[in-house]
């Protein structure tokens, strides 16, 4: 029988509008779908309620709460969850070999993954992240293990054995052997995960690290399993001052148009990051259809530039947010938001005061908090092509019930969204649905069946 919830929800259909609804009833169905969403001003709402409190299948939200879509991380690498917040002020390539490749190597050890994913997973629901694009580590056995948590704990995930073969650009002891190893092992992998998760709340993803740490046999191959697959990829591309320059120097291109000469740049794609973007790529991407994980923390530290997230916003570019941990250390989309708002508005205004204040920044830079929600929801569904991110009729049950801070004044619904996700703790999410099951539950007071 179907549930049916009894409560107040924001939802953002696009970057300029978020959807406000008070006391509607939704309706989840056994396909883990919203089945109908009726209004307070419909006329079937009474009817439609008094026939849920019959037959006791109606959750009523208890006052204070509100829904919203679970947040989409677009851009996480598991294996790098137990160096969250260390060595973030070193740079990106010092910060890679001295720090993270020694962590992702110890993830040969299964106990070790099982461990480090459990918590990981585990602290993402919490967080109200119903679905993350993860990078794994090298290892497929641990790979498999995270896929296997998120489907023990209810996360959508989409997972990419990282491949990683450059001996000049990778550590002996964390690499693969050689192309031939890595397309076999990427193989392996997608047909693992496939056949140990026929409903697709866990997918392959192909996954080269980056274009430094690749072969170009390497590249080449996996463009073209990206091709006979018609799978997701997902990337890094343009990340900082460091990595842009060195594709440059080794192609004589950008990172957008190597990637597209692989065959690694199309609506399947996912790029992290992407701050060091020329005009001529981010035509590329959009004309390519490809998505954008936009990193704000993480990019903070390695970035080099802040990202043009309203400008591309406006060019109508796929954008979603992802936490890039451990680049950003905050498993939080909640932090991920707020920070998107406030680099946008740092790139708005400019950093150096010695400056004239009309040539500091970059004019039309600021985002919204709704266009930031959007970022979060509905964006990240998008660059996923998945059918989620909206409160919506059709739409996958994904979603979280969040408890609204303390309030001392009366608040526009606006204003309501803005303050709940400004003020946000991971105390304050109280239930988190993914596919309409609940998979995560702060304590029982979300509810009020008496009502
Ligand atoms: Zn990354």
């Amino acid at each position: 029988m179907a549930i049916t919830l009894k409560t107040s929800y924001f939802s953002a259909n696009s970057p300029n509008h978020v959807e406000f609804h008070e006391q509607s009833l939704i309706e989840l169905i056994e396909n883990g779908q919203i089945g109908q969403i009726i209004h307070q001003s419909d006329p079937d709402y009474q009817k439609t309620l008094t026939a849920a409190q019959t037959t006791d299948q109606l959750i009523t939200i208890a006052p204070g709460h509100y829904l919203l879509p679970g947040f989409i991380d677009l851009h996480n690498h598991a294996p790098q969850w137990p160096q969250a917040g260390i060595a973030l002020d070193r740079p990106l390539n010092d910060w890679l070999n001295h720090y993270t490749f020694p962590l992702e190597a110890r993830f040969a050890d299964l106990d070790y993954a099982t461990a480090v994913y459990r918590d990981l997973v585990h602290t993402l629901l919490t967080n109200g992240t119903t679905s993350a694009l993860y990078f794994g580590s090298i290892h497929n056995n641990a790979n498999l293990k995270l896929a296997e948590i998120c489907a023990q704990l209810g996360q959508r995930a989409f997972i990419g054995t990282v491949v990683m073969d450059n001996p000049e650009q990778t550590p002996a002891n964390y690499r693969d052997v050689n192309s031939a190893t890595a397309l076999s092992k990427t193989r392996t992998f997608i047909q693992a995960i496939q056949n140990q998760h026929p409903d697709q709340l866990v997918q392959p993803v192909i996954t080269p690290r980056f274009i430094p740490s690749c072969q170009t046999e390497t590249l080449t191959q996996l463009g073209r399993l990206a091709q006979e697959t018609q799978l997701r990829v997902q990337t890094h591309c343009s990340q900082s001052t460091w990595e842009h320059q060195y594709v440059l120097d080794r192609f004589g291109q950008t990172d957008s148009v190597v990637l597209q000469q692989f065959g690694l740049l199309n609506q399947h794609a996912v790029l992290a990051h992407a701050t060091q973007l020329t005009t001529a790529d981010q035509q590329l991407i959009k004309t390519e259809q490809a998505a954008i994980a936009h990193c704000p923390l993480s990019n903070a530290y390695f970035g080099n530039g802040v990202f043009p997230t309203k400008q591309l916003l406006d060019q109508q570019l796929k954008i979603g947010l992802g936490t890039d941990i451990a680049g950003g250390y905050s498993p939080s989309l909640y932090t991920n938001l707020q920070t998107a708002v406030t680099a946008s508005q740092m790139r708005q205004d400019g950093v150096d005061a010695r400056l004239p204040a009309d040539s500091r920044g970059v004019a039309d830079s600021r985002i919204t908090t709704e266009e930031a929600f959007y970022l979060a929801t509905a964006g990240g569904a998008a660059s996923l092509a998945i059918n989620a991110g909206q409160i919506k009729l059709g739409m996958l049950a994904d979603f979280q019930i969040v408890q609204a801070a303390p309030q001392f004044t009366t608040l526009t619904p606006a204003d309501q969204l803005t303050h709940l996700l400004f003020n946000h703790t991971a105390q304050q999410i109280k239930a988190v649905y993914v596919n309409g099951q609940l998979v995560h539950q702060k304590e029982q007071n979300w509810y009020d069946n008496a009502q």
